[in-house]
């Protein structure tokens, strides 16, 4: 497969803007740069930060095993596959593959990019239909997103599946991994020498504990990097984001830690939501959140929310009727929502 037949032409003559930072890297002690406009006066965030974020990339390297040349930084995974659809997706013209119930954000993008969307509902155990997929894909077909474990019903897809998928789609396939740290199943990050066409994404928001600082992570081939980092904002990477990432990753037993912690708790929060008698199904989980079904999904949001206690109403999601996903939160949370569902 040529990826280079699937990038726009707009996109594959594009230079990329040459930042102040870029036309000179090197050593920074006792340089004098007085090239990029910047206020001269220290103050932790005068200068601009590192557009190619050397150090932030290097650590992930290390934790993820994998090659810098391989990672492209995003604010948020948002911005990581809004620059997907950017690079392969003709607006009014192209389409892409998405499979429901799953992550809003693939839909929203397409829309704001001008891009058709086929969407190949997963079966009643929340599995992709591998020959409905690869029916619906024509030579306008793009992108494939495949969400695995998957938001909102907690599941890994059938990894023989996804091979199928990435080994026969004639597009781009995308695998987010927001909830990989949470599973056992291991990393399609490991396949990227294998397949040119797979992109695989991961988010510092979820097991890593930084929602707040905007850090999404693209995995690719060197030449699919190539491409996103020619159409990237300069200095989409803001320094106190990059200072934060650098301290928190430092300190990566926390995170592992952490998410012991968190699945021990999810594992509890099953074994107590049996005993709800409103809650006719508890969906198996490969994340931090799990998805129930109940009696009436609004009915039961609507009394939680009454009580102070705030989860997501999924029931208007394909196959999701009446479900409730519930967030794995703190012991002492946990126990207030169980509690609290107990009372209703
Ligand atoms: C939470 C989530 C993300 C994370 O997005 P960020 O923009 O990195 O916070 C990505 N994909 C899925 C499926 C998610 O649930």
């Amino acid at each position: 497969m040529s990826i280079q037949n699937l990038i726009r032409p707009i996109i594959k003559a594009l230079k990329p803007y040459s930042s102040a930072r870029d036309e000179f890297q090197g050593a920074t002690d006792n340089m004098v740069f007085l090239d990029a406009n910047e206020n001269p006066f220290e103050n932790g965030v005068n200068r601009y930060p590192d557009p190619h974020q050397r150090t932030l990339k290097a650590m992930l390297s290390e934790i993820k095993h994998v090659s810098t040349k391989n990672i492209l930084l995003g604010n948020g995974s948002d911005e990581v596959l809004d620059l997907i659809f950017r690079a392969f997706c003709e607006p009014n013209q192209d389409n892409i593959l998405i499979l429901p119930p799953t992550y809003g954000m693939y839909e929203v993008l397409a829309n704001l990019n001008a891009i058709s969307i086929k969407a190949i509902n997963l079966d009643e155990a929340f599995q992709p239909k591998l020959d409905a997929i690869l029916n619906a894909a024509d030579s306008n077909s793009k992108l494939l997103f495949i969400c695995s474990p998957n938001n909102p019903s907690g599941n890994s897809f059938n990894t023989k599946v996804i091979e199928e998928l990435v080994s026969k789609f004639k597009g781009i396939v995308v695998i987010d991994e927001a909830y990989i740290d949470f599973s056992n199943e291991m990393s399609w990050i490991s396949k990227l020498n294998t397949y040119p066409n797979l992109i695989v994404t991961q988010t510092l928001s979820k097991a890593y504990a930084m929602a707040g600082i905007r850090l999404g992570i693209c995995y690719a081939s060197k030449e699919i990097i190539r491409v996103l980092n020619t159409i990237k904002p300069p200095y989409n990477i803001n320094e106190l984001t990059q200072k934060k990432a650098i301290e928190l990753l430092s300190i990566n037993d926390l995170a592992l830690n952490q998410i012991q912690d968190i699945l021990k708790e999810r594992d509890l929060m099953i074994s107590e939501l049996e005993s709800i008698n409103f809650i006719f199904k508890i969906y198996p989980s490969d994340a931090n959140f799990v998805l129930v079904k109940v009696d009436d999904a609004n009915k039961r949001y609507n009394q939680l929310i009454e009580k102070g206690i705030v989860i997501r109403n999924r029931t208007t999601q394909p196959g999701c009727e009446n479900t409730l996903r519930l967030t794995v939160g703190t012991a002492q949370e946990n126990k207030t929502l169980l509690s609290t569902l107990k009372t209703l």
